[in-house]
């Protein structure tokens, strides 16, 4: 037997509709707030996310699911959306429409990561943006409609909106600040992790991302980026904070909250959940504003944010039996022989024409299996046609529940079906 590669999954039907029910959310909230969807490539130029998330980062370091294709291109399946997004941006000259150029969608993202629970190699996200604008009102909006998808899905109360404010690279801010927590963790270091070390030369904010125990008191001390903000970012902080108020988004100021992308600047947040063990964010995401200038785009700021479908379908509740049996067939179609059949498939296809769920047998079981069948397949309704119906013109009807059965003459029995209608 082939098994699927390491830290893939399947999406058995079963859960399929958690999945639809999540996407059809999404599509309504979003919808609601003005966004467009855009569909992505699932590869791009190695160089986009190179560039587009930072040579430093993890993703690009050990993550990326680079190859070359055949005419000796470097490619890369896509770890996440933004970039890509951006260049769809840029490349199609969107930045001419009325801004915020509000955008989403929504896909599988492949990264190298060790699996466990929660974390894949392929896994799904829904990613919004925001093009072109960067009031603080924005920022507030954009996390009220996250919260928002999480309210209609019953989720909200079991989430905690984290925000913070991560400076400016192109102000004082955030240099000062690197400086500062260079200095902190060099002399520190022999408190740390071998990785935090590392990290520390390579990519210090992440470091307060480590989530070892041993590392833990050294990073809960190590100073807060917000002592550092300059005048302007303090200001569009505590704006952010004040219309999330006003949307009534009740939120946390995490002052070691930092992303795993490099482009990060000023608000970034996270959904996070007690619910899921380590992997606890559910979404997150941040303001970018230097992002689209650096792809060599228009100087347009950004923010948005990504949403972890797995981890979301995870927190869902089973659906009930009503919801499992939604799209299970209502008729079940019985010809007993090649005449019969024959006779049948255009009422099928009229029934499915108008949205009826048909099962049709293929003429050649016995009646008792076909009607096991269409037992377990739970049917309302069965339809037999035998060589005796079809000589009187006839099929048989039997409700499945009661097992009573009556002649309708075949002229009628579209018809006659969906007026019947039946239990859903
Ligand atoms: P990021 O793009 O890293 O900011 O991630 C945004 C969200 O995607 C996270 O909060 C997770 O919910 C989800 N996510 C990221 N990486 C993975 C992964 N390897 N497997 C499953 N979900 C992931």
């Amino acid at each position: 037997m082939i098994r699927s590669v390491r830290g893939v999954h399947d999406i058995l039907p079963a859960e399929a509709g958690k999945w639809r029910r999540v996407e059809h959310a999404a599509r309504e909230v979003f919808e609601a707030y003005g966004y467009e969807e855009i569909r992505l490539p699932l590869f791009e130029r190695t160089e986009l996310f190179a560039r587009g998330i930072g040579e430093a980062t993890d993703i690009v370091q050990k993550e990326m699911y680079t190859f070359e294709d055949r005419s000796g291109e470097s490619v890369t399946l896509r770890p996440e959306a933004t970039a890509g997004l951006l260049r769809a941006y840029i490349e199609h000259g969107l930045h001419v429409l009325p801004k915020p150029v509000k955008l989403y969608t929504l896909g599988p993202m492949f990264r190298y990561e060790r699996p466990q629970a929660g974390r894949y190699r392929q896994f799904h996200q829904l990613d919004v943006e925001a093009l072109g604008d960067e009031h603080a009102a924005l920022d507030a909006e954009v996390i009220a409609m996250l919260v928002e998808l999480f309210r209609r899905l019953g989720l909200a109360d079991r989430l905690t909106v984290e925000v913070n404010s991560l400076g400016d690279e192109a102000t004082a801010c955030r240099p000062r600040y690197r400086a500062e927590l260079v200095r902190y963790l060099g002399a520190n270091a022999a408190r740390l992790c071998e990785e935090c070390r590392e990290r520390a030369e390579r990519n210090p904010l992440r470091v307060l991302d480590c989530k070892r125990p041993e590392c833990r008191p050294v990073l809960d001390g190590a100073p807060a980026l917000g002592a550092f903000l300059c005048a302007d970012c303090t200001t569009h902080f505590a704006r952010t904070r004040e219309y999330l108020d006003a949307l009534g988004v009740r939120h946390l100021v995490s002052p070691r909250l930092v992303r795993g992308l490099d482009y990060y600047v000023r608000t970034t947040f996270e959904l996070t959940t007690t619910e899921l063990g380590a992997q606890n964010a559910v979404a997150g995401g941040g303001r970018y504003d230097g992002l689209i200038k650096l792809l060599g785009g228009p100087p347009d700021p950004g923010i948005g944010f990504a949403v972890g479908v797995e981890r979301v379908v995870q927190l869902l509740p089973d659906a009930g039996p009503a919801a499992a049996g939604e799209r299970r067939p209502r008729v079940f179609l019985v010809p007993l022989g090649e005449a019969a059949l024959a006779r049948v498939l255009p009422v099928a296809t009229a029934l499915r024409a108008r949205g009826v769920v048909v099962e049709v047998g293929h003429g050649d079981r016995k009646l008792g299996r076909e009607l096991e069948r269409a037992g377990k397949l739970g049917v309302s309704r069965a339809v037999i046609v035998g060589d005796a119906e079809l000589e009187r013109g006839e099929a048989l009807v039997k409700e499945m529940q009661s097992g009573a059965q009556r002649p309708v003459k075949l002229a009628g029995l579209v018809e006659e079906l969906l007026a019947l209608g039946g239990p859903a």
